[in-house]
């Protein structure tokens, strides 16, 4: 189903006539947030997931042994030829594997998670579900399963669009003949596009990443795709993720801001919250620039930028204190840097500093941060005698919670069966299936289960 007017208002009447929860339909900027329960007190406050701040990396321009920048530029240049003058020629043509397997080693040891951008086609090379000219079936092959063993575990894999570069026509798999910023992924093509028209564009990237055996729940938008059509984009994502892949809760990175714009995920297009068939799309948003090699790999980045020596300053610490989730962003060529990996070695003096000065930081995928914020936002809480009634049309792990004024010993009561949760002391220990005393309020965090579930006390 399309989101239209009609459907809009047809969801909200429903809902307003007869049904237990009201379900108010609200608007974030130029994409709507649909549905949100209105069975909520400010009794029950839905914390961080075990109370921590979320935090992950966002890899963009990524994919299999194509160095994204030496092909790109040429591409970019014909379009916009005074604004691309980086020497490509002197590039080289491949990030090799073994810098994937000494990236991706290092940040599995120090707990890293994120998104890994695997552009499928990528500045019209080759197809990753082909060939790859230029390089050997076998090289391929290598590097494929060398991302599907050593980075799904830790990292989402998204479609970078179809080429970065040029727009493909989807009947025919050619890139169309009219160069121009019109038919460029970065630059125009998605003007007035429809919803239809962008997810089957979408569509088309994720099946080439299916067709590979690479999982996806969300896109990555490349250059400036979608900026014109932000409600269409969307709702695009969400169909064609749903569509190929049946993912329950897709998201996409399309934004990031490094002023005081809150950086917190959005949750946009929920509808059938009440139903069996509940659906959102969860934008994420990065908190950062490319602080570390820039897109092309050609820039000095800077630690400092990120957090300081002494730990004080910088735009991470400024986030962090939010409560917000750091999101940081970065792309591929700019952290191998032609080489040198000086983009590397700042994440790594980054991740340095953010373990010296954090103990309450939780890396996670976007995924991970896209299903949490879904169920933060359109889970319905509230309290009937004594005990607590949630609604989640989501379930999520780690859900934590706060509420005011209850006698202890909790436990969680889903579909008959009872899970008592266990008391610790110090906030640092919590987790899963645990609570605490805070103040005169206590917390608790348990796996919150799709449907209904209640919590209650002192029994
Ligand atoms: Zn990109």
């Amino acid at each position: 189903m399309h989101w239209t007017r009609r459907t809009f208002n047809r969801n909200t009447l429903t809902a307003l006539a007869g049904a237990a929860m009201n379900l108010v339909p609200q608007s974030i900027g130029a994409q709507s947030a649909g549905e949100r329960p209105t069975a909520r007190t400010d009794d029950i406050k839905i914390l961080n997931p075990r109370n921590r701040i979320p935090i992950s990396l966002i890899i963009d321009d990524s994919t299999c042994l194509v160095n994204m920048a030496h092909y790109a530029i040429p591409q970019f240049a014909v379009v916009f030829p005074d604004h691309y003058k980086q020497p490509w020629r002197t590039l080289p043509r491949e990030i090799p594997d073994s810098f994937v397997r000494k990236f991706g080693e290092w940040c599995h040891e120090h707990g890293l998670k994120g998104k890994y951008s695997m552009v499928p086609y990528p500045a019209c090379v080759g197809w990753l579900d082909r060939e790859l000219p230029g390089w050997s079936l076998a090289e391929l092959h290598e590097s494929l399963d060398l991302v599907r063993t050593l980075m799904t575990p830790d990292w989402d894999i998204h479609p970078e669009m179809v080429s970065h570069t040029r727009v493909i026509d989807t009947r025919t798999g050619r890139p169309y003949g009219e160069y121009s910023d019109l038919y460029m992924e970065n630059w125009r093509w998605t003007d007035n596009k429809s919803v239809d028209e962008l997810a089957d564009y979408l569509s088309y990237a994720l099946r080439i990443l299916q067709n590979i055996g690479l999982p996806c729940e969300g896109i990555t938008t490349p250059g400036g795709f979608g900026n014109n059509v932000l409600p269409e984009l969307a709702q695009a994502t969400l169909e064609s993720c749903r569509d190929v892949f049946r993912a329950e809760i897709p998201h996409y990175f399309r934004h990031l801001y490094t002023d005081d714009t809150s950086v917190a995920p959005r949750v946009e297009y929920a509808t059938g919250l009440e139903s069996d068939d509940p659906r959102c799309v969860v934008s994420i948003i990065g908190c950062t620039g490319d602080w570390f090699g820039n897109w092309d790999g050609l820039a000095t980045g800077s630690a400092d930028l990120f957090i300081s020596e002494d730990l004080r300053e910088g735009r991470l610490p400024e986030v962090i204190a939010r409560g917000e989730p750091a999101i940081l962003v970065c792309h591929w060529p700019g952290i191998y840097c032609n080489g040198d990996e000086s983009g590397f070695k700042i994440l790594q003096t980054v991740v340095h500093r953010l373990q010296a000065r954090y103990e309450d930081l939780v890396w996670m995928k976007l995924s991970e941060i896209a299903r949490y914020w879904a169920a933060r936002e359109l889970t319905s809480a509230a309290i009937k005698d004594n005990h607590i009634q949630l609604r989640a049309p989501f379930a999520a792990p780690d859900f934590t919670l706060r509420c005011a004024g209850t006698s202890a010993r909790p436990q969680i009561v889903h579909r008959g069966e009872a899970l008592p949760l266990r008391e610790i002391r110090h906030p640092r220990e919590l987790q899963s299936g645990c609570w605490l005393r805070h103040e005169d309020e206590i917390i608790l965090c348990f796996d919150l289960q799709k449907g209904e579930s209640e919590i209650l006390f002192g029994v």
